[in-house]
């Protein structure tokens, strides 16, 4: 999958997009369309062609939920506001980040660069606009824990510590979780392995309040696991969990 690639299904009308290394994802439910995070701005074009294949367009959208504000994944978000209308939710917590105000461990990441998978990110990171997103001052506030009145109903799960208004969000009626960067299903700074995993600690604001964040998933089910960098995961959150735990 790369830029130029509209969404692939990966559910009934759940539809992964985004690149190899970055995911965003667009909900067609019953009451209307969601997009969930919003990858890097140059994936604007992905989004146009994704809802024109399934003949909508983009004032279709009724509401963009971010899981964050990190710039790979509120990349698009203040355009889907401005041009579309469409009205942006995102934790208070994150407003420095959407300002693009945030710490982004980026002296930690250039630091690493030696390692060829995070050298390929970085240089994605770079030529998808992921230092120029445009800040996000207009947003829905998510206080904690909710059942959002959008199409869907996702029920939020506020799970601090990659961020501290990191959130998940969970579509009963698809039964997926879109976990975001709280649980990453690739380790792409050294390659190990795609399975569930929390990302590199210095990745995380707070890596202890990430790993305490856990527990808030593990009651939830049977679900698609949709995170914010690799595959999608189907099975129980608490082995999800479980797996994130034992990957330290
Ligand atoms: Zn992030």
């Amino acid at each position: 999958m790369n830029d130029t690639t509209a969404g692939t299904a990966v559910a009934d009308g759940v539809y992964r997009c985004g690149s190899d290394r970055v995911n965003w994802y667009l909900i067609d439910a019953d009451d209307g369309l969601v997009v969930v995070d919003t990858g890097f701005p140059s994936h604007w074009n992905q989004l146009l062609e994704l809802l024109e294949s399934l003949e909508y367009d983009v004032t279709d959208v009724d509401a963009c939920l971010l899981t964050h504000a990190h710039p790979d994944h509120a990349g698009f978000a203040d355009r889907l506001r401005t041009e579309a209308d469409v009205p942006v939710w995102l934790h208070e917590a994150d407003a420095e980040h959407a300002r693009g105000e945030g710490d982004l461990a980026v002296a930690q990441a250039v630091a690493r660069l030696w390692r060829p998978e995070l050298f390929r990110y970085f240089l994605e990171f770079a030529r998808s606009g992921g230092f120029s997103v445009p800040p996000l001052t207009t947003f829905r506030s998510i206080d904690g824990r909710e059942t959002l009145d959008v199409p869907g109903s996702p029920r939020v799960i506020h799970v601090p510590g990659h961020t501290e208004g990191h959130v998940a969000f969970y579509f009963p009626d698809h039964e997926v979780l879109v976990c975001g960067d709280e649980i990453v299903t690739v380790d792409f700074v050294a390659g190990r392995g795609h399975r569930p995993q929390l990302l590199a600690a210095w990745f995380n604001a707070d890596h202890e309040q990430a790993d305490d964040s856990l527990a808030r998933l593990e009651p939830i089910g049977e679900v698609l696991l949709l995170p914010g960098h690799g595959d999608p995961w189907r099975g129980r959150t608490e082995t999800a969990v479980d797996l994130a735990r034992r990957r330290e």
